[in-house]
């Protein structure tokens, strides 16, 4: 595919600036550019014209009547399949926020620049576009190839299985755990992650089985690991939505025990969910598993709405901060700010940080200079088989 059988929308309210971004199009060959002097023109023409016929918005921010934020939400409500480009003077840090909110509503967004854009940047944005690369819709999309039932039946064929990732204590620099993730290891599409089946299963109501069958093997494996010498701990998630169910504690340090497996080497990482219903029973089933000796993380610290007072009410004993956080933290100041703060919060609250998402080495060195705790991320490894992790082990975490 190339810009000439690409339909362009530019949205823009200063006249010689629209001209400007139709002419840079025309000159990557585009034929079909359509031009909107500000939000309500733009959605006018995205009405009148088939839901299709646009592939590309390059939207301002900044117009009268309406802008380019309101002219998002509109596009995101109305599950508009156009790809946007936001062009903008606002400042880095607000153009950071508003691809976050772009990428709240659901819309596919291609990138935000700041005004003036030039040929190479558009040539590039448009590049992205054809190979496909636009995050957001593209994880909705993954997650609509599987139905519940597809789901149901891979679990009863039992094709559900953990993958590994390594954690590192930073101090050592040595494995010291790792955390288990769900995959589908699907006959025909291969390995599947969670995105495409833990949605679904939340809001069926139906995390249980996964959470169990996840648990069972995890702590088998923990069990055989340590057998061979690797006193490592193991990391769980577990939806707050299978917390409302008041036996679950002791379902869970029943299969772990039975295991032969002491609930100090699991590690529970619950994520905050805004479908919590029962409090009072996640805080008895989060309280009790303390009780009996299990690890407790708040996975994903500094997103969602609660996490502050989830750390004042649940006896946590590590923090784990969030990866949206870690990555860019040798480039970002307020995120680096953010990561620094959580990470004396845990020292102060005497639990252990946490740093996920660890890309580079930059990051670690950077973590490392804040004394973090463990890390884990694709700079250490990426998740891997049971097999695959106990070859890691075996060559000592390398
Ligand atoms: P999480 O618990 O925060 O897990 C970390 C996610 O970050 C994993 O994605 C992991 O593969 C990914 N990751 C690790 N290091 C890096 C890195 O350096 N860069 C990047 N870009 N990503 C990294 P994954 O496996 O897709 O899991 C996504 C989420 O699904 C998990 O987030 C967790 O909330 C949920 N999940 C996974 N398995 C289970 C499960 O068995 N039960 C429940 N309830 N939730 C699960
Ligand atoms: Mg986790
Ligand atoms: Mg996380």
């Amino acid at each position: 595919m190339i810009a000439s059988e690409l339909n362009f929308l530019v949205v823009e309210d200063d006249d010689f600036q629209r001209r400007i971004v139709v002419a840079m199009l025309r000159s990557l060959g585009a034929v079909e550019v359509q031009e909107a002097g500000n939000g309500r023109q733009a959605l006018e023409i995205l009405h009148v014209a088939n839901p299709r016929s646009v592939d590309i918005v390059l939207c301002d921010m900044d117009m009268p009547e309406m802008d380019g934020m309101e002219f998002l939400r509109h596009l995101g409500q109305e599950n508009n399949t156009a790809a946007v480009i936001i062009l903008s003077m606002l400042e880095r840090v607000l153009l950071v926020s508003v691809e976050k909110m772009s990428e709240a509503y659901g819309v596919k967004l291609l990138g935000a620049v700041e005004k003036p854009i030039t040929l190479v940047q558009l040539e590039a944005l448009i590049f992205r576009y054809e190979r496909g690369e636009n995050r957001v819709r593209q994880s909705h999309g993954v997650v609509q190839v599987f139905t519940l039932e597809e789901i149901r039946q891979g679990m009863k064929a039992e094709q559900f299985e953990p993958y590994f990732q390594p954690k590192v204590d930073m101090k050592k620099g040595r494995l010291m755990g790792a955390e288990a993730l769900a995959r589908w290891i699907h006959p025909k599409c291969g390995v599947i992650a969670p995105c495409a089946f833990i949605p679904l299963l939340e809001k069926a109501r139906e995390m249980d089985e996964l959470t169990f069958m996840m648990l069972e093997k995890s702590v088998a494996a923990c069990r055989s690991l340590q057998d061979k010498g690797h006193s490592l701990a193991i990391s769980i998630n577990v939806s707050l939505t299978s917390l409302t169910d008041i036996t679950l504690a002791d379902r869970v340090t029943q299969t772990v025990l039975g295991a032969g497996v002491d609930p100090r080497d699991i590690v529970l990482e619950v994520t905050e969910s805004a479908a919590m219903t029962n409090v009072a029973h996640a805080l008895e089933n989060l309280a009790r598993l303390r009780m009996h000796g299990f690890g407790l993380s708040i996975d994903d610290f500094g997103t969602g709405y609660s996490s502050m007072q989830q750390l004042m009410r649940i006896a946590f004993s590590e923090l784990k901060i969030d990866q949206s956080f870690v990555k860019n933290i040798a480039h970002n100041e307020a995120m680096r700010i953010m990561v620094e703060s959580s990470i004396g919060l845990a020292r102060k609250l005497k639990v252990k940080s946490v740093a996920e998402g660890v890309e580079t080495q930059q990051d670690w060195e950077v973590l490392k200079s804040l004394n973090c705790d463990i890390a884990q991320g694709y700079f250490i490894a990426k998740p891997m088989s049971l097999d695959a992790f106990m070859d890691y082990c075996a060559g000592g975490g390398e």
